[in-house]
């Protein structure tokens, strides 16, 4: 393991991927899938799949130029899906508190919002989030009525709960905004890329820097509380002194967090034609990004995110905080959601080529409201790949990995489980443990997507490698 030469084999922002999901045979009906499973603190994923133009380096599951009757139809497909889910975990609830099942929520009866986001007796919501694809590819009033069929649907008031939304430049419209501040968005977040025309042409995401500062000025008008930037380095073209000029200008705006993304999608010219020496490229950028935020004040989290310090932020549990997208309990809707159990992630069809893409979202407009009581794809975790799971999130932030709350969910010590793989990342300089306490140092925190792959089992590698790209 870790032996690979480049640092950048893959982003592994959840476990398992995708890909290794599959096909689930007999489809789980979801009020068994939730029954047992903790309701009072779960998190809301809602996936809009639609984007104004597809960006050069996205793999993401999202379509390009939906027309108005599409979108519509997709908002009604998902308040079928909402329902349809608000009833299996009702139904999961009741069946685990042993009273009758199904009795308390029907598909499309308005839920009455808790104090803490949820309804009364029914699932609490403690954190959502709308992704995508661009969620802002909605208009106001499609957003509007997102929103109101999610808080009718699934019993959630999201003005009570943290609330992160996806935007991009074009459509962070002041319309839009004031919908999203309006309905208690706490963060938003948007892809910059580049503040350089000519990089964010070369990535494909043609944006002038005079439509992306626009965008920001609407958005600190509109008062979020959390604004996150996305920037991204191995440009084609890019070079140390636009990347500092890229991070200067988001510096400006003074956004509460700060992603930097290496590029995945290899240049077709320059740096591109050997390999090595753009892996050696992307990995000058990061230091220099890394280096440039830590001299600013932020704090690093992972190998991707700064954040500016909060002295609220340590009083609070790590969920109530902010958007944690990879926390078990999740309940994902819409046609590129994912949903976590602590025994199964599941979803709907995954793809990332155009016409697969098209054509699922195509079947998924058209489903009924007993389509959406089964789960259709996943993988089933047993106590091995749970704790696999909680290493590798765990070891991939900045913080590592707390031995106790290990010890206290698993009943046994991560050094004990894990010990051939802490000892090879120590070897290569990449693990400390400090007092017990395993995280990476700075150079494993640059090797991030060589370390997660590499901390993958056997089992969900091979599932991967067997996948049929579509
Ligand atoms: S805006 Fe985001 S989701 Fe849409 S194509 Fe670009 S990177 Fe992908």
């Amino acid at each position: 393991m870790v032996t690979a030469a480049s640092p950048y084999q893959g982003y592994v922002y959840a476990y398992p991927h995708k890909t290794a999901y599959r096909p689930l045979d007999p489809r789980p009906p979801l009020r068994r899938v939730w029954e047992g499973e903790p309701m009072d603190s779960l998190s809301l994923y809602l996936h809009i799949p639609f984007c104004e133009m597809r960006c050069g380096f996205c793999n993401l599951f999202t379509r390009t130029g939906a027309p108005d009757e599409l979108v519509a139809a997709y908002l009604d497909a998902l308040e079928r899906q909402a329902g349809a889910v608000r009833d299996a975990l009702d139904a999961a609830l009741d069946g685990a508190s042993g009273s009758a099942p199904g009795v308390s929520g029907v598909s499309g009866v308005p839920g009455t919002p808790g104090a803490s986001g949820g309804a009364p007796g029914g699932p609490v919501f403690a954190v959502a989030a709308v992704g995508g694809g661009t969620p802002t590819y909605l208009s106001a009033a499609e957003l509007t009525r997102l929103f109101d069929l999610t808080e009718r649907t699934m019993g959630v008031d999201l003005r009570t709960v943290p609330l992160s939304v996806e935007t991009s430049p074009a459509t962070a419209t002041a319309d839009r905004l004031a919908v999203l501040a309006e309905r208690g968005t706490t963060r938003i977040s948007i892809g910059v890329q580049s503040f350089v025309d000519a990089e964010a042409r070369a990535a494909v995401r043609p944006q002038r820097r005079a439509e992306v500062e626009a965008a920001l000025g609407r958005i600190r008008e509109a008062g979020f509380e959390t604004l996150n930037l996305d920037l991204i380095y191995g440009i084609d073209g890019q070079d140390a002194r636009s990347w500092r000029h890229s991070l200067d200008a988001a510096l400006a705006w003074k956004p509460e967090e700060i992603y930097l993304y290496p590029l995945y999608v290899r240049p077709l010219t320059g740096l591109g034609r050997r390999a090595r020496d753009w892996d050696d490229h992307r990995l000058g950028l990061y230091r220099r990004g890394r280096d440039h935020l830590l001299a600013a004040g932020y704090e690093q989290v992972s190998m991707r995110m700064f954040r500016l310090p909060d002295p609220a932020r340590t009083a609070a549990p790590a969920h109530t905080t902010g958007y944690c997208c990879q926390s078990d309990g999740m309940v994902g809707l819409g046609c590129g959601a994912r949903s976590y159990t602590s025994a199964l992630h599941y979803s709907h069809e995954y793809a990332v080529g155009t016409r697969q893409v098209r054509a699922i979202i195509d079947d998924y407009v058209r489903l009924a409201p007993g389509d959406f009581t089964a789960a259709n794809v996943g993988f089933r975790l047993g106590d091995d790949e749970r704790r696999r799971r909680h290493l590798i999130q765990s070891l991939l932030q900045a913080e590592g990995l707390d031995p106790a709350a290990y010890r206290e969910r698993f009943g046994t010590e991560a050094t004990a489980d894990f010990g051939a793989e802490f000892d090879r990342l120590a070897a290569r300089g990449w693990l400390e443990t400090d007092a017990g306490w395993p995280r990476l140092t700075a150079e494993g925190l640059a090797h991030s997507d060589a370390i997660g792959p590499a901390l993958f089992s056997g089992a969900v590698r091979e599932l991967m490698a067997g996948y049929e790209a579509r």
